[in-house]
């Protein structure tokens, strides 16, 4: 489902340079997961947004669905990730000007599906924002935000889920909620999961850890 070789990302900033990524490689399955570890700065979030080809890398190759990335241009990256993507991420994810509710329809409206303001509703319940539904993002705390883009990502049904500290503004009911949450998507939609967490128990549920540190894999385990 994705694959990365060599991959280095490095930014420029104040006429330094600074080497985030640095010689990246491994490769993920259809219908895995995958959790990704390392001490804060250590290069994470920069090697999600890379994956999902929300950047792109300064070297390497990234190959999403046998699509090589860095030969798109942005246009043809969007349509990528639309078309088989889904993120959970902390700084990036709902429209705004749409009531939660509406978060989750627009992309099913998109699509032409049926049902969707019930399915939505459905959704939105599930995880636990059943009276949420007309609320703005800026009016949802950190953690129902969140919620609401788990609930988007249930009625995308995407190949490929990439979330970013999914349980980070969490509580510990809620956070094992999402957590279960996660983990049937993978098993009814075989959605394959990468997740970056520092929450150790989210990561023990994986079938794999990729560890970094100072923008190196320093371990990849199966467990
Ligand atoms: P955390 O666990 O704290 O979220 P992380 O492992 O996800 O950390 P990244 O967000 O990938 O780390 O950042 C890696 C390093 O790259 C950090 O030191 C950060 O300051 C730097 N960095 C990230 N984005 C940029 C940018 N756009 N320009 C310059 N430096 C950046």
């Amino acid at each position: 489902a994705l694959k990365l070789n060599n991959v280095s990302k490095t930014y420029y900033l104040a006429g330094k340079t600074l080497r985030v990524l640095d010689d990246v490689s491994f490769s993920v399955e259809a219908g895995s997961t995958t959790a990704i570890v390392g001490p804060s700065g250590s290069g994470k979030t920069t090697l999600l947004g890379l994956s999902a080809g929300l950047d792109r890398s300064t070297s390497g190759t990234i190959e999403l669905n046998n699509i090589p990335l860095g030969d798109l241009n942005e246009d043809d990256r969007a349509a990528v990730r639309n078309r088989y993507i889904g993120f959970i991420f902390q700084n990036f994810q709902l429209m705004p000007t749409l009531t939660a509710l509406e978060n989750v329809m627009v992309p099913m409206e998109l699509r032409g599906e049926k049902n969707v303001r019930t399915r939505g509703k459905e959704l939105l319940d599930r995880v636990g924002l059943g009276d949420r539904l007309t609320h703005y993002p800026v009016q949802l705390s950190g953690g129902e935000q969140q919620r609401v883009s788990l609930a988007r990502a249930f009625a995308n049904q995407p190949r490929i889920l990439f979330a970013d500290e999914p349980t980070g503004n969490l509580d510990a009911e809620t956070s094992g909620k999402i957590t279960q949450l996660l983990f049937e998507l993978n098993r009814q939609a075989g959605t394959t999961l990468i997740l970056v967490t520092h929450n150790t128990e989210l990561a023990a549920s994986t079938q794999r850890i990729i560890r970094l540190a100072g923008g190196r894999i320093i371990a990849d385990e199966k467990q």
